[in-house]
């Protein structure tokens, strides 16, 4: 039997008269990758900012880690790890900078170097934020939400714009962090992304979720349906070949 580590129970989120969110209900387990999916505008932002406690909500219960978010907001903040705006990068400070002030701001004795060589930059540890390509930034992103040794970490497409290779380094950088125990909540619009990570997804469209299960069994499910794919599938595509061409090494510097 999983672990419930995050309950949400009839969530709702109204901004004026509009109902973002129309009361949605699931269980995030224990250890697992969690993948949140939807068009533009779902509202994944709005339930996932919900309970990381920036943003309030209209209705609906959050427990997070036995934590009741109405009750113990302040709880919930030191045990989950969030990716902070990029505006909180002061400028004139390098990548170990940041992170000795940020690991001051939770109050948290952290080796920034450790840290950074987790997320593999510690050749960029005295470069600052705006000197890193896409990926990095990224990287140094999800490092930012490890400071505080949380056991959740919300990651809201932490690869769009990200080129394949950058974009599959974060792939085993995710699984790595999971892999040392911590729950990963992720919002995605790669579905190749979603289907090779995540454990479980929810599908959200308009503010309700349609669907919630494994991927696999999602496939399964559509293809009991009698659905063929339109056209006959090749035993590669054409990410493979840029892949092939391009190698599937980072190449960011
Ligand atoms: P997603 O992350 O799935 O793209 P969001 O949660 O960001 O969706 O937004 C869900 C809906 O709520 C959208 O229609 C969006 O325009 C609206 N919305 C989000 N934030 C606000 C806000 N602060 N004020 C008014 N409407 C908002
Ligand atoms: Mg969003």
């Amino acid at each position: 039997m999983q672990n419930t580590i995050i309950s949400v129970k009839d969530l709702r989120k109204t901004y004026g008269s509009f109902e973002a969110v129309k009361g949605i209900s699931f269980d995030v387990y224990e250890g697992e990758i969690f993948g949140l999916l939807g068009p533009n505008g779902a509202g994944k932002s709005t339930t996932l900012e919900i309970i990381e406690t920036l943003r309030s909500k209209t209705s609906g219960a959050v427990m997070v880690d036995g934590l009741n978010l109405d009750k113990n907001a302040d709880g919930i903040k030191k045990i989950i790890g969030v990716q902070l705006q990029t505006s909180g990068y002061y400028p004139g400070l390098n990548l170990l900078e940041l992170i000795q002030l940020f690991s001051g701001l939770y109050n948290r004795s952290t080796d920034p170097k450790a840290l950074l060589q987790l997320v593999n930059l510690e050749e960029k540890a005295k470069n600052k934020y705006k000197e890193l390509s896409g990926g990095q930034k990224q990287r140094f992103s999800i490092a930012t939400t490890l400071i505080n040794q949380p056991k959740i970490i919300f990651l809201d497409e932490p690869t769009t714009g990200l080129d394949p290779q950058a974009r599959r380094n974060l792939w085993d950088l995710i699984r790595d962090i999971r892999s040392k125990g911590t729950t990963v909540i992720i919002t995605t619009h790669y579905m190749d992304e979603a289907e090779q990570l995540c454990d479980r997804i929810a599908i959200m469209d308009e503010g309700k979720i349609i669907a919630l299960a494994s991927p696999d069994k999602m496939i399964d499910d559509l293809v009991a349906t009698g659905f063929e794919r339109p056209k006959q599938v090749k035993a590669a595509n054409l990410e493979d070949v840029f892949i092939q061409l391009t190698g599937k090494e980072i190449r960011e510097e």
